[in-house]
């Protein structure tokens, strides 16, 4: 089976991970996690960065930094993975759930506009696929801006980073993310006191300055000195992480031309980044193109289902998410990874469109 994805694990990341193994820093503290908050707070230029287990939970802990639970509402895209309205879920809180613009698909900020009421907290706004959110836009609502940035790693509009765009922005390091981990995450923001309180809720509700005295029931999301050797790894790795998938995206591009698969949206004014290459077709195509594919041994998927068409979320819609809806019925990723051959991408071209 050609895999989905796969990390780009090398000799800087095994000799990192070796010498934090080596030196017994092996839990939630160690040079490895500041070294990796500090490569991320220089990448994205923003002033905090803390280390955490998954993404998920850096949006869980976020949610909770903003002190938001049951009688709030948070505005959160029909067309994401999951986790950002299950991390409000989890809140006690409310998702709102809004549909997305067909010209990038992230959230309308328009119709966004139209779903904030008194009860409105927070906007989750997440970078899909690459694309960068409407934050000129969005940051004009008068509500907090969450910025989830798991899919974008590198995305950039003008020099400003993914990463830099929320009043408090989240990335995720799972396996398939373009920087990875395995699992690990953080939270990025310039606010003082919010990184305080998030460091205090991921580390049990206590400081190292008064171990054992807690203010807050906290949690445990620290990630460890062995994970974020990883990811200091990856981080020296960047530019050649980053631009190796964007590869992999145009290769496709080329291969697949006038042969009924066109690329997602990637809007003109931003820089967007590649975590899964994704291709649109129609939908009755698109089930044979993922049958074909997989039938030939390729893990080509349809992509997530709109969260409105989700019977868990689907009470959360208070319109029609009619544009997530049609993406989320006709898009489909095609395994990508950094350092993918040529031979391999047109080895899944020919398989989920037949050699014809
Ligand atoms: C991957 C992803 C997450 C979750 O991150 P984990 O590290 O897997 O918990 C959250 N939001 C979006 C948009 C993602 O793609």
């Amino acid at each position: 089976m050609i895999p989905l994805s796969r990390p780009s694990i090398g000799r800087l990341e095994k000799s990192f991970v070796a010498d934090a193994v080596q030196s017994g820093w092996v839990s939630g503290t160690g040079p490895y996690v500041d070294r990796f908050e500090a490569a991320l707070s220089a990448r994205t230029g923003r002033a905090h960065v803390v280390a955490v287990n998954s993404g998920t939970t850096a949006l869980e802990i976020v949610l909770a930094a903003l002190g938001i639970g049951p009688g709030d509402e948070v505005i959160v895209p029909s067309l994401t993975f999951a986790a950002p309205a299950a991390a409000v879920l989890n809140a006690g809180a409310t998702p709102v759930l809004c549909d997305i613009s067909a010209r990038d698909w992230t959230i309308d900020a328009d119709l966004a506009a139209s779903l904030v009421s008194s009860r409105t907290r927070a906007i989750i706004a997440v970078n899909v696929m690459g694309n960068l959110a409407n934050f000129d836009e969005l940051r004009k609502l008068g509500v907090t801006v969450v910025e989830d940035a798991a899919e974008s790693h590198g995305a950039r509009k003008g020099d400003r980073q993914a990463g830099s765009f929320g009043q408090v922005s989240i990335f995720s390091f799972h396996a398939n993310k373009a920087i990875s981990t395995g699992e690990g995450g953080c939270v990025l923001t310039d606010d003082e006191e919010l990184a305080t309180r998030v460091r205090l809720l991921v580390n049990h509700g206590m400081t190292s300055a008064r171990p054992y005295e807690h203010d807050v029931a906290g949690r445990n999301g620290r990630m460890t000195n062995v994970t974020a050797a990883l990811g200091a790894a990856q981080m020296e790795r960047w530019d050649e992480l980053i631009g190796g998938r964007l590869l992999v995206r145009d290769r496709y591009s080329g291969l697949a031309a006038g042969r009924g698969l066109l690329d997602q949206p990637h809007p003109e004014d931003a820089v967007s980044s590649c975590w899964l290459a994704t291709f649109v077709t129609d939908a009755d195509r698109r089930a044979k193109v993922v049958d074909q594919g997989r039938r030939a041994g390729v893990d080509v998927r349809a992509i997530w289902p709109a969260l409105s068409n989700l019977p868990l979320y689907r009470g959360f819609a208070p319109r029609k998410c009619e544009v997530a809806d049609a993406v989320s019925r006709t898009a489909i990723w095609l395994p990508t990874w950094h350092g993918m051959s040529d031979r391999t991408m047109s080895n899944v071209i020919d398989a989920v469109l037949g050699r014809a």
